[in-house]
């Protein structure tokens, strides 16, 4: 490995190696570290899509959309508390980040929604397999045809400046050997801090006790590594419990499973609430049942559609019958009620109005075809809004707001966009847009230094 690099990229999941490509291919040397022994960090589990709106695929499929209605429902979803500038960045750059992955061979052609959003805008992989692992492995293979560097099983400790420029990074591998090398500019891209019980506590301490999706290197490092060259935070108690987590597992069961058709039913057998509203609100309503968990309810036309509930079922996380009646007495459930509420809600669907909960989404198909399934599920901390302070050039922020130089972040790391609710599909959208444009503002920097 040579000792330097144009940009060295901190953590390889979807904005570090949305970033590593981008700055190649303008020209930069570029190294990527990864503290952990394989790619793709949290974003390999994500499941639902990618946001975007006035793309390509969804013209294909006549779904008219606009730009405006996506910012101002994410930002509805956020409670006003997104950063309105990172916020029109995002929404702007949404539908180039889509081309620039179809032009990367990594196609998001089947589009589905998740809560929050009133028009189908997340844009999937269109054999129905969950985004992250497809996402991943189709960015490590451009990765790979680049010869771009990488070091697995090491870890970024310290970020060095010099007169007030980044200009190398201390790293330390799995065998406790230690490498400077000198950098023109950094990109940290190590995702949020929801595996990190002890800092999720600092901040909430409401959220003691709650599971966690998040793999373990989710630990909020990339923040401390700033923080020491001065970056500021924003956000940092707005910390998202995502309300659909088998509980043995910490499993999370994507909200693409409610897109596509279910209900979500507490212990009595009772609907009590809309499924489609976001993620905040849904957790708050699971909390509050005398039981604190629920259950996922679909039938066998929303399972074909999806490849995720085989996995659930593979994992066995899924109880399964041939009748409605069955599927009650199985979880132990009231079945007069069980079925009275299919029943209910098939209604809805058929007049496309849900006069109980107001649900406006996903009224797709009646819950009718055996087999029945259900998921029993609770809310689990599953993403870090908060996190360090960029412009919309991801430069890195101090705490006068002005620019740290040569230090950019992209992803989970960066604090802003999605104010105190992260809708699902954006945080993959926030990935790949402000991981591409960290990539192209990380190259030119370097350029400039030359
Ligand atoms: P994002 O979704 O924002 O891209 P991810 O969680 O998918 O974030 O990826 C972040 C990656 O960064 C993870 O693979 C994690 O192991 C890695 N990482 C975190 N801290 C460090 C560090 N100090 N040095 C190297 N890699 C790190």
């Amino acid at each position: 490995t040579p000792k330097n690099y144009d940009v060295v990229v901190v953590g390889s999941g979807g904005a570090g190696l949305a970033a590593a490509i981008q700055a190649h291919d303008e020209g930069a040397r570029v190294l990527i570290v990864e503290k952990m022994p394989t790619f793709g960090g949290n974003t390999i589990k994500a499941s639902a899509g990618m946001n975007a709106a006035e793309t390509r695929f969804q013209r294909v499929k006549g779904i008219e959309d606009s730009k405006e209605l996506f910012y101002q429902e994410t930002l509805k979803g956020g409670q006003n508390r997104n950063n309105p500038e990172l916020l029109r960045c995002f929404v702007e750059h949404a539908p180039q980040a889509i081309e620039w992955l179809a032009n990367r061979g990594i196609m998001l052609n089947d589009i589905t929604t998740t809560g929050g959003m009133s028009i189908d805008r997340t844009h999937r992989p269109k054999d129905g397999s969950a985004v992250g692992g497809y996402l991943i492995s189709g960015l490590v293979r451009n990765v790979t045809r680049r010869g771009i560097d990488v070091m697995l099983d090491t870890s970024v400790e310290e970020i060095l400046c010099e007169h007030g420029k980044v200009s190398a990074v201390r790293l330390i591998n799995d065998e406790n050997e230690t490498l400077t090398v000198a950098v023109k500019s950094v990109i940290v891209a190590t995702g949020g801090f929801s595996a990190n019980s002890e800092m999720v506590v600092k901040y909430r301490p409401d959220l003691a006790g709650f599971v966690t999706t998040n793999h373990k290197g989710a630990t909020g490092g990339g923040i401390a590594l700033l923080q020491h060259i001065g970056a500021d935070t924003v956000d940092m108690g707005e910390i998202q419990i995502h309300p659909t987590v088998e509980q043995n597992t910490s499993y999370l069961i994507s909200e693409s499973i409610r897109g596509g058709g279910a209900i979500l039913v507490n212990q009595k057998g009772n609907r009590f609430f809309n499924e489609m509203e976001t993620r905040d609100k849904v957790s708050a309503q699971i909390i509050a049942l005398p039981e604190h968990y629920a259950y996922i309810v679909f039938d066998e036309h929303v399972r074909a559609k999806n490849k995720a509930a085989d996995e659930y079922i593979a994992r066995g996380f899924v109880t399964s019958a041939s009748s409605p009646r069955q599927l009650a007495e199985k979880l132990g459930m009231d079945y007069h009620a069980f079925l009275a509420t299919l029943e209910r809600y098939n209604g809805f669907v058929e007049q496309q109005h849900d006069s109980d909960f107001g649900r406006t989404t996903a009224l797709r198909n009646p819950i009718n075809e055996g087999p029945f399934h259900a998921i029993r599920i609770a809310p689990g901390v599953h993403h870090t809004m908060g996190g360090v302070t960029i412009n919309t050039e991801t430069a890195v922020l101090n705490k006068q707001q002005q620019v740290i130089p040569g230090a950019f972040a992209a992803g989970e790391v960066a604090g802003g966009i999605h104010g105190s609710n992260r809708i699902g599909g954006n945080a993959v959208a926030d990935i790949i847009i402000f991981g591409s444009l960290a990539g192209h503002h990380a190259a030119n920097w370097a350029k400039a230094q030359a």
